[in-house]
């Protein structure tokens, strides 16, 4: 358990000291043919873990903790508002507007920041009497406990591809997706895989669970746990580390320091104590968890306020592009940036939209959901839209650069730099510091991997489409419809 870290009465948040103390736990992580040796200090995690500490810095700083911050109902502590439980639309927008301040830290471009998980397991602790008696508890107990230590959680709740046309129980091993293979007085033990989980270098715990529909014999593949990432077993398999290769922060100024990471998760015969189970062996509860409480709501309302300043800040480096390139006064680029700008007040629009009209859940209140999925279904299309904006209005300007940072330490190339990379607003450095930015935000393979992200965290666009279809109320459309088919007939009467 964290220690208040001041004397007063009042206790402080948790900060990036503290954030960062609580990762060296000896987790195993798996990178480059090897098994990595304190990852919070390792040059492939060692930055972007800092950049999830500074969320935790920010949150503790005295003129941004009641912004950030709200006290715990049990501990008297401050805590991030990520775990807040709004009651009202006042209380939604305050929530919205900390998790807004703490996704322009990262320009957006950390996806899975801690408030992410944890608008699931806020929104499961609201509907936790669905999960039953016993494991309502455990979700009660576990959200309080994650919300007092103002963990940093992440999940990981798809199966690997394998074979997409078959169930888990259809693939060749029957244990490559995860599933209990035992039960016993203490816990389950799970054996098998998990597809992606994303921060796993700065993130605390996981929750692992089945999103994907599963079918009647498939009971074993239906659970929900929280693992701590050092749990005898847990192995995470990471991706390339982008991070490691970005040495130079003027050169690769987001995958520096943003690299949030993605791993493959396995469990190797993982014991998991029964308070720390939400669902076991429950094909339905599996998924009702996500759509019966505000779960799936609430996680991806969370990505969509993200996604919002995401956006802003695309729609900034590509106004700076036009100044830079001396192209602003054109029309058609004008009209470019209009739609652009556009784009980026229909996403900040759709958010306030799901917020006016928002729903009461028990005494909570939350998102609409109509309107979060009709958000989502356009923002995955729209993304990779938005980003072929900005390379248009680029053009080579991303590609024309110096190697690296090191060519203006070279008396020789730093003039040739200073003659060729000219602006009409800029000198040679800043207009070769913003086409860097532009670069790695959109070109480059950390922005490549921010593209298939957008495009698919939520699942694919045909997964996101049928929760717009699923929370369409049709009769409002089809009624109209059938009540204008009613004023007229064959004879052409009315
Ligand atoms: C960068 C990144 C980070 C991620 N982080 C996380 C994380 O932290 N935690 C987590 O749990 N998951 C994470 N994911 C995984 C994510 O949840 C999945 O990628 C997502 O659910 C889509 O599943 P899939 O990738 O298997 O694609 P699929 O579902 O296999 O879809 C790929 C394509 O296959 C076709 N297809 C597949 N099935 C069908 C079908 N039934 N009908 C029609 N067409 C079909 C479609 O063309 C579709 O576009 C992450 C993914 C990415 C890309």
């Amino acid at each position: 358990m964290l220690q208040p870290n001041c004397s007063s009465e009042t206790y402080m948040p948790k900060d990036g000291a503290q954030h960062l103390a609580s990762l060296q736990d000896g987790r195993q992580i798996f990178l480059d043919g090897k098994s990595v040796h304190d990852h919070v200090h390792h040059p492939a995690f060692c930055a972007s873990i800092a950049s999830a500490a500074r969320m935790f810095d920010f949150q503790s700083e005295l003129e941004n903790q009641n912004r950030m911050t709200f006290v715990s109902p049990k501990t008297g502590e401050r805590v991030s508002r990520m775990w807040q439980l709004p009651t009202s639309y006042d209380e939604l927008v305050e929530r919205r507007k900390a998790l807004e301040a703490w996704a322009e830290l990262s320009c957006g471009f950390l996806g899975r920041s801690p408030d992410h998980v944890a608008s699931v397991l806020s929104a499961m602790y609201m509907g936790r009497e669905l999960f039953g008696e016993k494991q309502g508890q455990a979700v009660a107990d576990y959200y309080e406990y994650a919300r007092d230590n103002d963990l940093y959680l992440t999940y990981a709740i798809i199966s690997p591809q394998a074979n997409r046309s078959r169930g888990p129980s259809e693939q060749a091993d029957e244990f490559l997706a995860a599933g209990v293979v035992d039960e016993d007085a203490e816990g389950i033990s799970i054996l098998g895989a998990k597809m992606l989980a994303t921060g796993i270098p700065m993130a605390n715990e996981v929750m692992v669970a089945a999103i994907q529909p599963l079918k009647p014999g498939e009971e074993k593949y239906s659970f929900t746990v929280m693992l701590s990432l050092n749990a005898k077993g847990v192995k995470l398999l990471s991706r390339k580390s982008f991070e490691a290769s970005a040495v130079s922060a003027f050169d690769n100024p987001l995958s520096s320091t943003f690299d949030e990471n993605d791993s493959i998760l396995y469990l190797d015969d993982v014991k998991v104590p029964w308070n720390r189970v939400f669902v076991h062996n429950d094909i339905q509860l599996a998924q009702a968890q996500w759509y019966s409480t505000p779960a799936h709501v609430y996680q991806n309302y969370q990505c969509q306020i993200r996604l919002s300043v995401k956006m802003r800040f695309l729609l900034g480096l590509a106004r700076k592009i036009a100044e830079t390139n001396g192209i602003l006064e054109i029309p058609s680029v004008r009209e470019m940036l209009g739609q652009m700008a556009a784009e980026v007040s229909m996403v900040e629009g759709m958010l306030e939209a799901m917020e006016i009209s928002g729903i009461r859940f028990g005494s909570y209140f939350v998102p609409n959901g109509r309107r979060l999925y009709s958000s989502m279904v356009l923002t995955q299309q729209l993304y990779p839209k938005f980003i072929g904006h900005l390379r248009e209005l680029s053009g080579g300007g991303m590609i024309m650069l110096p190697s690296s940072v090191n060519d203006f330490e070279n008396v020789e190339i730093a003039r040739l730099i200073g003659k060729t990379q000219c602006s009409p607003v800029t000198d040679a450095m800043g207009r070769v510091k913003l086409f860097k930015l532009a670069w790695v935000a959109v070109g480059s393979e950390f922005g490549s991997r921010h593209l298939q992200y957008e495009m698919f965290y939520a699942g694919a666009n045909m997964v996101t489409r049928g929760h717009a279809f699923r929370t369409t109320d049709w009769e409002s459309s089809t009624g109209m419809v059938d009540r204008f088919m009613r004023t007229y007939d064959l004879a052409g009467r009315r």
